[in-house]
């Protein structure tokens, strides 16, 4: 898949390299050629051609707090996930079987709205899993750690770690897309309501059975 990749953009390239280093305007006959090809090759630096909503080339943020003043806001848990990638344990999370009619998954970090409750659905895998994000929410980054290639997903607004997202696994939703998102990178908030903190899951721990049941 690569080696095809790499051809046609080797192809790509040789065919378009009079047309990249022209500096001065030339007849109309090469603009066809220079408005198509540029979509193009975009398209294929993309790391996720089934994003509707990514901006893979993203690499800044409009929150550019800084490593020390996220660790003044952040718990020891959640700076580990959101600013160092991490990944809580499997069926851990105050989020993993919460299951509400309505509300909106927050960034814990730095409190933008990333999921709606009518995007969660019950995936088995031991995290949150939603079938989409709010538009625009979420940016999707090629990930190569650990031997395999996956999609990380970072919050747009602050680039807060919030997991991978997977395709064609067949679960039975509108985009067969499952975000696989750890608790501690969300803070729930019920419809006009204040967020429930992820630190609260002790407390509110007797509530997910409740939440289950309606599931
Ligand atoms: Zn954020």
């Amino acid at each position: 898949m690569r080696a095809r990749l790499f051809r046609i953009l080797l192809t790509l390239s040789s065919l378009t390299r009079p047309a990249t280093f022209r500096t001065t305007p030339r007849p109309s006959n090469t603009t066809p050629l220079k408005s198509m090809t540029f979509p193009f090759l975009s398209a294929l630096f993309g790391t996720s051609s089934t994003a509707d909503n990514t901006k893979n080339t993203m690499t800044s943020y409009p929150d550019q707090r800084t490593p020390d003043e996220w660790r003044a806001v952040l718990s020891p848990e959640q700076f580990r996930i959101l600013r160092e990638k991490g990944t809580e344990p499997p069926s851990s999370g105050a989020y993993d079987k919460h299951a509400p009619a309505s509300g909106t998954y927050t960034c814990a970090g730095c409190s933008a709205p990333l999921y709606t409750a009518h995007h969660k659905f019950s995936s088995g895998c031991g995290w949150p899993a939603y079938f989409d994000s709010i538009p625009g929410a979420v940016v999707r980054h090629e990930d190569r750690t650990l031997g395999m290639l996956r999609t990380e997903i970072v919050c747009a607004n602050c680039g807060g770690h919030l997991g991978h997202v997977f395709k064609g696994e067949g679960f039975a939703t509108p985009t067969d897309e499952r975000h696989c998102v750890n608790s501690v990178s969300l803070v729930f908030r019920e419809e006009g309501g204040e967020g429930v903190k992820e630190g609260a899951k002790d407390g509110d721990g007797k509530g997910n059975g409740e939440e289950q049941s309606k599931v």
